[in-house]
């Protein structure tokens, strides 16, 4: 199973996100994880990554599509895999798409974990701190509403987007995802 898990920040995707790697036995690829490492270990990637991801803002494509490439061409490339994070912008998605062509593995399906706007700005609410981070907070939202909602119709269109909503309990949601990944998508319009 090779799958992409997106939904907004407060959309419950990182626990859905560990729930899935160690169930389903798939290898759990986090961008913001890969490069909060990468930061933390002052090496050339993190030194280019640190500003954006330090201020909530989108590293520039090129430099988070060559981190997952790489991730694809080691000889211990995942088989099965969840992306979590990754792509959050459709030039990111078709970057993703021909690593995938090239190594010859196809996506079984995109989880698009739904949550209302009220609910997601309750949640963060009920998170943030401190001043800074309620501004990091607003901006990756804003972040997300711009680029990453792209993605939906771009991935509806290849009909592998499978719309849960993220409400209720944490088990609820995660049944709620096996049984979309069982059926089929809808029609692409
Ligand atoms: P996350 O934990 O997934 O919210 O990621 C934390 C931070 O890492 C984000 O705010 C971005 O600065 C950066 N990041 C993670 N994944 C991506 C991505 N696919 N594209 C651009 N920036 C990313």
């Amino acid at each position: 199973m090779r799958l992409i898990l997106v939904g907004a920040p407060g959309s419950g995707k990182g626990t859905q996100a560990k729930l899935l790697s160690e169930r389903l036995h798939l290898a759990h690829i986090g961008t913001g994880d890969i490069l909060r490492d990468a930061v933390s270990h002052g090496t050339p990637t993190g030194k280019l990554a640190e500003p954006y991801v330090v201020s909530g803002r989108l590293v520039p494509d090129d430099l988070v599509n060559e981190v997952v490439a790489d991730r694809f061409r080691r000889d211990d490339r995942p088989e099965r895999f969840l992306l979590d994070g990754y792509p959050r912008t459709v030039a990111q998605a078709a970057a993703l798409d021909a690593v995938l062509r090239q190594q010859f593995l196809d996506l079984t399906a995109v989880i698009y974990l739904k949550v209302d706007d009220d609910e997601i700005i309750r949640r963060l609410k009920a998170r943030g701190r401190a001043d800074d981070q309620v501004e990091t907070v607003r901006k990756r939202l804003n972040e997300y509403c711009q680029n990453t909602m792209e993605l939906i119709p771009y991935y509806r269109r290849q009909g592998l987007l499978r719309e849960v909503v993220g409400q209720g309990d944490i088990e609820t949601i995660y049944q709620n995802i096996l049984k979309a990944l069982k059926s089929q998508a809808g029609p692409p319009c």
